[in-house]
């Protein structure tokens, strides 16, 4: 007998916690019977609705219903994390409480990894019912980020993933603090499926996930999975010192062949204004780059348990 552990992180899913778990146990009844176990972990994030009621209200009907809950929100990212800590499964799948991830997907994603592959990924085709500007930017993010960085980056990957032990004690030997999962998956590597689907909207609850904050996850992507800005600073450095070196020899050019006294001090005051602003922009990029590391030496532990049932 093996057993498939499936994640599921939740922060204020209160409606969608016993929807998830009726709608999953009636998809993947075809694994059951093939002799798969299931042990379902819902992973609660700091909510603050009833959703730890609700999982303890399932684990009373359920004893393959498990809760892992946080002292406070730690983000979504530390929650994968946890789940894929506490899960004993062969198999792990990781998927969003709101429905948004097709439980009828995984017989067929099941399928892949018996034809020999170790991990099957999913992605949406489209992102039907979203915002178009925020299509527009989650578009040019991942555009961007398979230029700067090594790391394979799908477009409209979700981090509904089907793995095998094997893949999952990957991702668990990366232990940084500041994690990007979308890259990590890319990063361990092993052999991937991809299956696509149309965009799924969200059962019931609305999205945690605002412009800023999503904003601020693609500056930890690009800050966790590429150096590039920091090549940018210096080659911004050298192309400055590269025209100052020009400017001063048609200064002097001028002075010796016109005899034009040096004048225009707007000029200068613009150019003054133009490099101390490229040296801020650079100086932020090292910044950033420092902080991260800053969060990383300290080796606080990505989240803490307050219950685990
Ligand atoms: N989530 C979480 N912690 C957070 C934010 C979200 O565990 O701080 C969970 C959320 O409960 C859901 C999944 O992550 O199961 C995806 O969140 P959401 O549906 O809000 O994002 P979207 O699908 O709009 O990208
Ligand atoms: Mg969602």
């Amino acid at each position: 007998m093996s057993l498939l552990s499936v994640i599921v992180p939740c922060y204020n899913e209160e409606e969608n916690i016993s929807l998830f778990y009726s709608e999953l146990l009636d998809k993947i009844s075809v694994l059951t019977e093939k002799g798969i176990d299931l042990e379902l972990l819902y992973i609660d994030d700091g909510s603050r609705d009833r959703t730890v009621e609700e999982v303890k209200k399932l684990r009373e009907k359920d004893e393959r219903v498990h809760l892992v809950s946080f002292s406070r929100n730690f983000g979504k990212e530390a929650a994968m994390y946890a789940g894929l800590e506490n899960a004993n499964g062969d198999y792990v799948v990781i998927m969003d409480a709101d429905l948004q991830d097709p439980p009828a997907l995984l017989p067929e994603m099941f399928v892949y990894l018996e034809q020999g592959y170790d991990s099957v990924a999913t992605r949406r085709v489209d992102r039907k019912g979203e915002p178009p500007i925020r299509s527009f930017f989650a578009r040019m993010f991942y555009r961007l980020m398979k230029k700067i960085s090594k790391t394979e980056f799908m477009d409209g990957a979700r981090d509904y993933r089907l793995m095998t032990r094997q893949v999952v004690d990957a991702i668990l030997s990366m232990r940084e603090y500041n994690r990007f999962t979308k890259g990590i998956f890319g990063w361990v590597g092993f052999r991937t499926k991809w299956v696509e689907y149309e965009n799924v909207e969200r059962a019931k609850g609305e999205t945690k996930w605002n412009f800023w904050r999503l904003f601020l996850y693609s500056m930890d992507g690009i800050l966790a999975f590429s150096t590039a800005p920091l090549l940018l600073a210096s080659v911004m450095g050298v192309l400055f010192c590269i025209i100052a070196f020009l400017m001063i020899v048609f200064i002097i050019v001028r002075k010796l062949i016109f005899g034009d006294p040096v004048s225009g001090w707007p000029s200068l005051v613009c150019i003054i204004l133009m490099t101390s602003g490229v040296q801020f922009f650079c100086t932020g990029i090292l910044g950033q780059y420092l902080a991260k590391t800053y969060m990383e030496v300290k080796r606080r532990p990505l989240y803490l348990i307050k219950e685990k049932l």
